[in-house]
């Protein structure tokens, strides 16, 4: 099961992206856009395939290489434990997934992180497709702290691969432009991010954005008093005041926006 899983991994990402396609369709959250959806999908797509092309093939090598050498030299720590192989991979996922949090508001706190952090934010329509959206530059920092606790706590490559799994579906579903039934989504809230809850995130107040840092799990929030809800969500302003405008946010604009300067807020 694992295996078809992780070896049939782009299609299930393309099938849940034309679900939540449909269901943004149909049940959209916020109604009015600055741009047509097909163009603002169009774009992302692109920019996540360009960084897939310089980015994706590297971590994959590097990913199967550390990988099979920490198993060999058997040195991290759920090697040295011999727990059931359950308890240590739910132990696994809810580490990297902790870790993902620390990142994120790391992300946040820390100016240099920022300048990476924020082509994720600069978005000015938050859909599936901003899943994707994220700066090199920060794609490889995270990739790079993975790896170093796939060898400290001795994590597999098949859990690995598992945990980003969970992360892109999980994501895809709370970017997606997606009302949940009303009766349903303070339920989900309780245990998972949901669309409502992470487009908080992406408002233009600092307050906002600096909440709801958690991707999958809502416990993080919960736990460390970031958690931040609004119920009036089809009033929240998306994106960064600093670029306002879609021309602002066009792919070479984007990959370039680290090494330009502005101010945060
Ligand atoms: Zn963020």
């Amino acid at each position: 099961m694992t295996e078809f899983i992780i070896n049939n991994k782009t299609l299930i990402l393309v099938i849940s992206a034309a679900l939540l396609f449909a269901l943004e369709t149909f049940r959209p959250l916020f109604e009015s856009l600055p741009e047509k959806r097909i163009r603002h999908i169009f774009r992302n797509v692109m920019y996540s395939v360009f960084n897939f092309l310089i980015f994706g093939f590297g971590y994959g090598l590097a990913l199967i290489q550390i990988s099979s050498l920490s198993e060999q030299l058997g040195l991290g720590l759920f090697y040295n434990l011999f727990w059931p192989s359950w308890l240590e991979t739910i132990l696994i996922l809810l580490v990297l997934d902790l870790a993902l949090y620390i990142w994120h508001v790391a992300n946040h706190k820390i100016a240099f992180l920022w300048k990476f952090h924020q082509v994720h934010h600069s978005d000015l329509i938050v859909d599936f497709s901003s899943a994707s959206r994220f700066h090199i530059g920060e794609l490889t920092m995270s990739a790079i702290i993975r790896l170093i606790l796939l060898v400290l706590l001795g994590i597999s490559l098949w859990q690995i691969a598992i945990f980003e799994l969970i992360v892109i579906l999980c994501a895809q579903f709370n970017h997606s432009n997606m009302r949940l039934p009303l009766w349903f989504e303070p339920l989900l809230r309780w245990f998972m991010v949901t669309p409502e809850m992470h487009h908080i995130h992406h408002s233009d107040k600092p307050r906002e954005t600096d909440s709801n840092y958690c991707t999958t799990i809502s416990l993080w929030d919960r736990l460390f008093g970031t958690f931040f809800w609004r119920s009036d969500i089809k009033n929240i302003n998306i994106g960064l005041k600093q670029y306002p405008k879609q021309e602002s946010v066009t792919i070479w604009r984007i990959i370039t926006m680290p090494f330009r300067k502005k101010k945060r807020h």
